[in-house]
């Protein structure tokens, strides 16, 4: 058995046996860049006006001042640029992302100007050069654009997709593979007979790895039978990085996880953690897979995925934080741990005026879903520790909770 602190660790120390991956922008939001972006082509990629108004050259400004009108002959819309010369004296009229004329630096907005048939009257003196906005003023070819190791959000996505460049390298994230144990195991579609109860960790578990950005590959229910655990396993080994179990991994005669992984030659890295809930949570390695084989109740097999492999799907991906985010929190109410394991203990967190409260559930056993389907988070209390009403805590928030 070993510590909380201890798990944590060896699993932070875990290496991962990442993968760089090429994907379509579409599929790119979330993931983390595995390759620097540098810039193909100039922003803007052609000198443009910054406003609706007209385009002109400022030395016949300088040179005709208010007293004789400009003429106008043509235009330059966005995406139909004017083509011509402009003759000494003349103003292209133009909208804002339309190319400057070749022969214009400068455009005098429509605001400051009146016009009379072809005769433009500029009311206001232009500054030379306002209002255009110059070919790679904001970067040039070769620009450094987005670093490796960036969060890719839609703008990040944008800007790439702005240079022609439709995929981008992301550091894979891991495939899941979901094997939930039980012969009172039934669909959660199907009518369950005495005895029997509907499988929702599996639907828990695939969601809470997708939050984590990793795909489930394979969800299967095992009966509580060593040879057909041994098969699952193997199966599921096959087509995945890491293997997350439910159920099965306790003392019982009917827990055949462990047995399974030694049978089929995975190093055991630890096993039973100094924790309430999901003490029974084992973890072992075989070269580059991993297999977590969690405690079948689902508050404790909730608790054990967000603690220690949330983070590790993260990390995986080299996602820039990978741990659950976490928040300071004042205790609504005394939490006492009497007995020598750490506890996590769910709260229900609320934004009160000045500070962020956090109240426990009052029931907190490991079968009730409520526990953690009415909680935001949870906070860590040490063995034989009292916490008063009014300290503060640190607490975890579930991955998508907002308080
Ligand atoms: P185990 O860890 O296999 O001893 O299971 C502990 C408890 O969790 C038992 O009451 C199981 O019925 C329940 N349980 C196990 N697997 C699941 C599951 N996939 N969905 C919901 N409850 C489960
Ligand atoms: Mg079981």
């Amino acid at each position: 058995m070993i510590t909380v602190a201890e798990a944590e660790s060896l699993l932070a120390h875990l290496p991962c046996a990442t993968r760089i991956e090429h994907r379509p922008l579409t599929q790119a939001i979330g993931c983390i860049l595995a390759e620097p972006i540098r810039a193909r082509e100039p922003s803007p990629p052609f000198t443009n006006s910054a406003m609706d108004g007209y385009a002109i050259r400022f030395a016949d400004y300088q040179r005709l001042g208010n007293a004789t009108p400009f003429r106008i002959v043509g235009e330059s819309a966005a995406g139909h640029p004017y083509q011509g010369e402009i003759p000494e004296g003349g103003a292209v009229k133009i909208s804002t992302g339309a190319p400057l004329p070749a022969d214009a630096d400068t455009v005098v907005p429509v605001e400051d100007v009146t016009v009379d048939g072809d005769a433009l009257h500029i009311e206001q003196p232009p500054r030379k050069g306002q209002h255009v906005k110059v070919a790679g003023t904001e970067f040039s070819p070769g620009a450094m654009l987005i670093n490796a190791g960036q969060l890719l959000l839609p703008p990040h996505l944008a800007l790439i997709a702005s240079q022609g460049i439709t995929q981008v390298a992301i550091y894979a994230p891991p495939r899941v593979a979901i094997l939930v144990s039980g012969d009172e195991l039934v669909d959660i579609t199907a009518e369950p007979q005495f005895g029997q109860i509907r499988d929702s960790n599996s639907l828990m578990l695939q969601l809470a790895a997708a939050q984590a950005g990793a795909p489930v590959v394979q969800v299967r229910r095992v009966p509580d039978h060593l040879a057909a655990t041994i098969a699952a396993v193997e199966e599921a080994v096959a087509k995945a990085d890491i293997v997350i179990s439910s159920g099965g991994v306790s003392v019982g005669e009917h827990d055949h996880i462990r047995t399974a992984l030694q049978r089929l030659e995975f190093q055991e890295l630890f096993w039973r953690i100094k924790q309430k809930p999901g003490k029974p949570m084992f973890a072992a390695t075989r070269s580059e897979k991993l297999f977590f084989g969690l405690p079948g109740n689902p508050v404790s097999a909730y608790i054990c995925f967000v603690h220690y492999l949330y983070p590790l799907l993260r990390r995986w991906q080299h996602h820039p934080r990978p741990h659950l985010d976490t928040l300071d929190a004042v205790l609504t109410q005394e939490v006492q741990n009497t007995q020598d394991r750490l506890h996590f203990v769910r709260v229900r967190l609320r934004r009160e005026d000045d500070a962020i409260t956090a109240t426990p559930l009052p029931r907190q056993a490991s079968y009730m879903l409520t526990t953690i389907a009415g909680a935001d988070g949870y906070i860590k209390v040490k063995p034989w520790t009292k916490l008063p009403a009014g300290a503060t805590v640190t607490a975890y928030l579930f991955p998508g909770a907002v308080v």
